[in-house]
């Protein structure tokens, strides 16, 4: 069957369409500046990428040049729609709904608008997109995965907030963390190369890129994540704090005048190794930036390995143990030294990392030396093919 994935946001669109059976991608693309212009990027498989200005006014104009190219003559992949078989969508926020992912009905629809509150930039995007589906492929069958359902299988401990008891009751503010999709997808593949049983195995994944959370899955289950009620709690990210205390909000909006929005702002757009590098937020800078002398670039990266190198430390207690690491995501994938630096702190677990095999990028390989007591890998992750795999189970 073939599975057109969306990734809808609010100005956004990332498409793919996967063959299940043979998991290849058969056409990718990107939609941008949806309401202010409209530009179509495209790539068949094997074919040349394209890029086209196209006005879309609205979501349903962008799906609908993206169905026209996926059907095109010349450029298409597929005869007509009845050869798209399924959607899945990547949906933001499932609260404590949803716990797996669900075919999109009537009732799953306004279910999902409930937990717009909890995502309010992501989640009435990701319901957009799904209404522009529904309206453009009618007969199709549409599935919602969502970032957060990976993680309903924690416990209480892990979910609560040291907060009065009243807030969860009455607005549901607790711990849902994000990048379920990435987690469960890297930690399985994990399972696999180890040779372990899922269900009996013992991760630490960190999904480091720009927005970046480190999960502990034991025994096939999510147990504890680094992001919380949203996805600014946790590690250092690209542009965002992460943990950080409190009270250094009121200390601040005194200081510098500034209101709950311009905290927030500051908290989600300005800080993270951005903010403390005053460079970049790409590691592709910083790294270049430390290489030449550039201090807060040095003290950014170390920063941000530090906080990782705490989290998988405390996962490990968590789960009492742990068979294996998993680094992915942009940074995760690509950045040797970041991996170095984490790898450095975890000597105490008996890990032992091979440096000629961790000087690779963007593959999947074995970054620990045969002797290392915790093995660590880098897993490349791929949320649009997790997202097909459960549509096409569902459907
Ligand atoms: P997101 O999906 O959260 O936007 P990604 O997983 O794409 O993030 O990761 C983006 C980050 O990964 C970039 O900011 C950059 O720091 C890092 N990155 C990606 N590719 C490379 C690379 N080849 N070398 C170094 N860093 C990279």
């Amino acid at each position: 069957m073939n599975v057109l994935v969306i990734n809808c946001g609010s100005s956004s669109l990332k498409f793919q369409l996967i063959n299940s059976d043979t998991e290849a991608v058969l056409a990718k693309g990107l939609c941008e500046r949806i309401g202010i212009d409209g530009k179509l990027t495209y790539q068949p498989e094997g074919g040349e990428k394209t890029t086209e200005d196209k006005a879309m006014p609205t979501h349903t104009e962008a799906i609908q040049f993206v169905i026209d190219a996926l059907t095109d003559n010349e450029r298409g992949v597929v005869a007509s729609l009845d050869e798209i078989g399924a959607v899945g969508h990547r949906v933001v926020h499932g609260g404590e709904k949803f716990a797996t992912s669900t075919i999109i009905t009537e009732e799953v629809f306004k279910a999902i608008e409930e937990c717009n509150d909890l995502a309010p930039l992501h989640n009435p995007a990701n319901l957009i997109g799904i209404e522009a589906c529904q309206k453009l492929m009618p007969g199709t069958p549409m599935v919602a995965v969502f970032d957060t359902a990976f993680h309903q299988t924690m416990p209480d401990k892990a979910f609560m907030y040291g907060l009065p008891y009243e807030y969860y009751e009455k607005y549901k503010v607790r711990r849902y963390g994000f990048h379920g999709t990435s987690h469960s997808f890297v930690s399985k593949r994990t399972a696999e190369i180890i040779g372990k049983s899922y269900e009996d195995t013992k991760t630490v994944v960190c999904h480091l890129g720009n927005g970046a959370s480190i999960c502990a899955v034991l025994n096939g289950k999510s147990v504890d994540t680094s992001m919380g009620l949203t996805p600014l709690e946790g590690l250092v990210m690209g542009t965002r704090s992460g943990d950080i205390d409190p009270a250094i909000l009121e200390f601040i909006a005194k200081k510098e005048d500034m209101d709950i929005t311009a905290l927030m702002n500051m908290l989600n757009k300005k800080s993270g190794v951005q903010g403390v590098s005053g460079l970049s937020s790409d590691f592709r800078d910083l790294t270049a930036g430390a290489e030449a002398g550039n201090k807060r670039a040095q003290i950014a990266i170390d920063v941000f390995a530090y906080r990782v190198a705490k989290y998988v430390g405390s996962y490990a207690a968590a789960m009492n143990g742990v068979d294996a690491i998993a680094f992915t995501a942009g940074i995760g994938e690509n950045v040797c030294l970041v991996r170095e630096k984490v790898c450095e702190y975890l000597g105490y677990l008996g890990i032992k990392l091979d440096k000629e095999a961790n000087a690779t990028r963007g593959e999947e390989i074995e970054i620990s030396t045969v002797d290392s007591k915790v093995k660590v890998y880098v897993v490349p992750t791929n949320e649009e093919l997790a997202i097909a795999r459960e549509t096409v189970a569902l459907v």
